[in-house]
């Protein structure tokens, strides 16, 4: 695995994704997810340029950020137990999993600073999937008013495990006009500029579609376990 090399070729790919779809490279984020590797390779990730580290279990987490003491956002993409969010809500930077006010309530509880969180959505309904339906989403965003640490800063989605490329790209452009949905409301607690969505195998598809944030793993620092 080199990611420097990996990076470069996922670089290119977002820049014609932006060519075909008349966006900008810079607008997208790529966050390198870092669960299947060691901190060695999370740091090789650091040096080829890469800013934003994505974790989905709180010990990885933990592992990474201690170690790797560099200009790094931290954005935590796993489901969050409400009992472990005290042990990590002031390190992250972005959450990726907000799906119930149970746990908007503890981590408003947990710390004093406002935390920039991605709802997340289940656009495509399947039972094993976490997040909420997506006729849920207003009225989620506008229940999490009450909890002044909560910032909503956008949409996040986990596209389907398939290659219908017509699938794939019908689940990004919902989760994009729920987002459009949210950001006309102009609520005060979500600005929902964001969208989080793509991994290895469907982030040219999401980029087309407007991901602001893509989340790669394999493609970019493999698996090592
Ligand atoms: C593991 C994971 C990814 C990255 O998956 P790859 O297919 O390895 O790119 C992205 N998002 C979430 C929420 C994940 O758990």
């Amino acid at each position: 695995m080199n990611v420097a090399e990996n990076l470069d070729a996922i670089n290119q790919n977002i820049e014609h994704a932006c060519h075909r779809s008349g966006r900008k490279p810079q607008d997208v984020n790529i966050i390198a997810v870092t669960k299947y590797v060691s901190t060695d390779t999370a740091r090789e990730a650091l040096q080829a340029g890469i800013k934003h580290i994505g974790e989905n279990r709180k010990e990885g987490f933990l592992e990474k950020y201690n170690q790797l003491n560099q200009e790094v956002q931290w954005h935590f993409i796993g489901t969050l137990q409400s009992r472990k969010v005290k042990e990590i809500i002031d390190y992250i930077d972005y959450l990726h999993s907000l799906d119930r006010l149970s746990l908007a309530k503890e981590i408003n509880k947990r710390t004093s600073q406002k935390v920039k969180c991605f709802v997340q959505v289940n656009v495509s309904g399947e039972e094993s999937k976490h997040g909420i339906n997506p006729d849920e989403v207003l009225p989620f965003i506008e229940a999490l008013k009450d909890y002044e640490n909560i910032e909503v800063a956008g949409l996040m989605t986990m596209a389907p495990h398939i290659e219908d490329k017509k699938v794939l790209r019908t689940c990004f452009q919902k989760l994009r006009e729920l987002r459009d949905n949210v950001r006309e409301k102009q609520f005060s607690h979500a600005p929902c500029s964001y969208l989080s969505m793509g991994m290895s195998n469907d982030y040219s598809i999401a980029v087309e579609e407007g991901a602001t944030h893509i989340r790669i793993g394999t493609k970019l620092v493999g698996k090592e376990f």
